[in-house]
């Protein structure tokens, strides 16, 4: 169930808000100023946040900017003022969207709808997507990057640099890197595992720099900033 945070003074429209939202199957808390809503905004988690502009205690803006400061939690800003310089503004302090009032709710449902769309394309993508500093693996595509260059790498390669991103800062020993690339009752010797992780290396180093992939002598490797 979608939990959303309703930071709203104006009652009836809160309450209307309230028993919409209900209605369509969401977990609904309604705060009616801005220091109280912020409190919440941050001590719980939420899906989305419904923030109106013009509040008693700390105004929308204020209350949007201080949620920024530690949360990605999607801001819907509402508000009566429909101007751009407030469009702008509402924006600016980090809102993913705005919402002049009068709505009717079906937009305001559309555009929440918008938001957790988009949240879960986020979610996804970063399931399926290994970051290590620069370097980042997208798993469908098996595409490596470094920054903005991708880096051709042979199969093994590929799998080494894997097994490497899949245990940051743990010390993986040559046996343990061959099982994992070349498979249990691969008729290798753990010299391979060398010559591979030098040829990462050269591949995915910057000159100059200490290699992310370092030796533990006589343990194996591990992949550490
Ligand atoms: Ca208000």
């Amino acid at each position: 169930m979608k939990r959303v945070l309703l930071i709203e003074d104006e009652r009836n429209l809160a309450r209307f808000i309230e028993l919409e939202l209900r209605h369509e199957s969401f977990e609904i808390v309604v705060e009616t100023d801005g220091n109280s809503g912020l409190e919440l905004a941050l001590r719980e988690e939420w899906d989305a946040i419904l923030l109106d502009l013009m509040l008693p205690g700390l105004d929308g803006l204020e209350v949007c900017r201080r949620i920024r400061v530690s949360k990605t939690t999607p801001i819907l800003m509402l508000t009566a003022r429909d101007s751009i310089s407030d469009r702008v503004s509402g924006l600016d302090s980090g809102a993913d969207d705005y919402i002049p009032k009068p709505f009717a709710i079906e937009e305001l449902l559309a555009r929440l709808r918008v938001v957790f769309r988009r949240q879960e394309k986020a979610a996804e993508e970063k399931r399926s997507t290994l970051i290590f500093g620069e370097l980042s693996i997208d798993l469908d595509a098996r595409i490596v990057s470094k920054g903005t260059e991708t880096i051709g790498l042979t199969k093994r390669e590929f799998e080494l640099l894997l097994a490497f991103m899949q245990n940051p800062n743990r010390v993986l020993s040559r046996e343990t890197l061959l099982d994992k690339v070349w498979g249990f009752d691969a008729a290798v010797d753990t010299n391979v595992v060398d010559v591979y992780v030098r040829y990462l290396r050269n591949k995915i180093d910057s000159p100059e720099q200490e290699s992310c992939i370092q030796t533990q002598r006589g343990v194996g490797y591990v992949m550490r900033k």
